[in-house]
């Protein structure tokens, strides 16, 4: 039997797979069973930061699971300690939490919130306002927040006190804003949601009402964060800091992991027993994202990302069936003028080309590392398809 019919006889048919069995990766590249080689301009929906295999990072990852590949977390390690210390100092937040998905790390985010309020102002005060078009995860409570109708079927009851109300629409927000609202989350650049950027006048308004009303800010930066954006955070884009910044996708380069990170006010209000996961912190995740964070935080390494960022924009531009390109750094959504991006995307296959949709965006999420070769390789198959 074939990999991909004993693929489809056990494991539940949840995604609408392409007929691909990849089986090796290095750099930009992945090779697929048949050794038909493909340019990754998705990067595992933007978890493989550093591309395929980096050899600093199998190296990274390799040592510590021949040292000690895990412990739970009533021990302390030293790989948890030197990542959680990195993770911490270049973002500037007082303390981490890890667990090991973005929908986790927006769970913890969820507790802190809810908990911080609880602590300081009594029942009742336990609203939080997401976005319309937002996505924070799969899990009950993460696609109750996540602001789309779509998302909220089959699967009920879902969980209560989460209020959607539309991007960048600051009166709608004000109007949602009452007295038992404790936390509004955003994603500054909505990933799933077509790669839409918010205003940054909404974001600061965010940040004010939060402010004057002791309500935490969430950033969602599962996907926009470490680098996507050409910032460590893309928060640096907009001028302000969230009281809470939730991180998963890209931090390990590929190993499971999810954070959440707390500034001072609010880094406290778990305490024992009240959160917890088995694998969070798990040492190859550690390991894994140690490497990131020292590559991703090495200088020059954040304006090379800009910079490729701006020459695939300029080049996207001028292609023709493209409508509009829109997004932050390396998280890039390309409208087209007739094709459908769904179809784009599965010709693409063919000619070698790995490409992500959003909505009905064709979706770029390169590796980080990505070379100007290899954006020129990519994107000359895109216009040819488009053409
Ligand atoms: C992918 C994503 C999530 C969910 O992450 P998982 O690791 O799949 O749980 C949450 N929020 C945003 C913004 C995402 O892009």
């Amino acid at each position: 039997m074939n990999t991909i019919e004993k693929f489809n006889n056990n494991v539940m048919h949840t995604y609408g797979r392409y007929d691909l069995v990849l089986d090796k990766g290095n750099g930009r590249d992945a090779t697929a069973e048949d050794n038909k080689q493909y340019i990754d301009f998705g990067s595992g929906i933007g978890t493989n930061s550093l591309g395929y295999c980096d050899s600093d990072w199998v190296e990274a990852v390799c040592n510590q699971a021949k040292s000690i590949q895990h412990t739970s977390n009533y021990y302390y390690t030293k790989i948890q300690a030197e990542f959680s210390e990195k993770l911490c100092q270049s973002t500037g937040y007082d303390k981490v939490f890890f667990g090991n998905s973005g929908a986790e790390a927006n769970e913890c985010a969820i507790k802190i919130a809810r908990k911080y309020s609880f602590d300081k102002y009594g029942e009742n005060r336990n609203t939080i306002i997401t976005l319309v078009n937002s996505f924070h995860g799969r899990t009950l409570c993460t696609l109750s927040a996540t602001g789309q109708d779509s998302f909220h079927q089959y699967f009920f009851p879902f969980v209560g006190g989460f209020v959607h109300t539309p991007a960048n629409d600051i009166e709608a927000l004000k109007s949602v804003v009452d007295d038992s609202v404790c936390a509004i989350m955003v994603e500054f650049v909505q990933g799933e949601g077509g790669v839409v950027k918010l205003d940054e006048e909404f974001v600061k308004a965010v940040r004010s009402i939060c402010d004057e009303k002791d309500i935490l800010m969430i950033a969602d930066e599962v996907q926009t964060g470490i680098g996507r954006t050409g910032k460590l955070l893309a928060a640096e884009h907009f001028g302000v800091k969230a009281d809470i910044t939730t991180l998963a996708k890209g931090l390990a380069g590929g190993v499971p992991i999810g954070a959440c990170l707390a500034v001072e006010k609010c880094s406290s209000v778990l305490t024992p027993g009240t959160h917890g996961s088995t694998f969070g912190g798990n040492p190859l995740a550690c390991a894994g994202g140690n490497v990131v964070m020292t590559k991703v935080c090495a200088e020059g390494f954040l304006d090379e990302v800009s910079k490729k960022s701006e020459y695939i924009f300029s080049k996207l531009k001028n292609i023709k069936g493209v409508e509009s390109v829109s997004g932050l750094g390396l998280m890039i959504g390309i409208t087209l003028t007739e094709k459908k991006a769904a179809d784009v995307v599965k010709a693409a296959l063919d000619k070698g080309l790995l490409l992500l949709t959003a909505k009905e965006k064709v979706r770029l999420l390169p590796p980080l590392t990505i070379t100007y070769e290899e954006i020129d390789k990519g994107i000359g198959i895109l216009s040819e398809l488009l053409a």
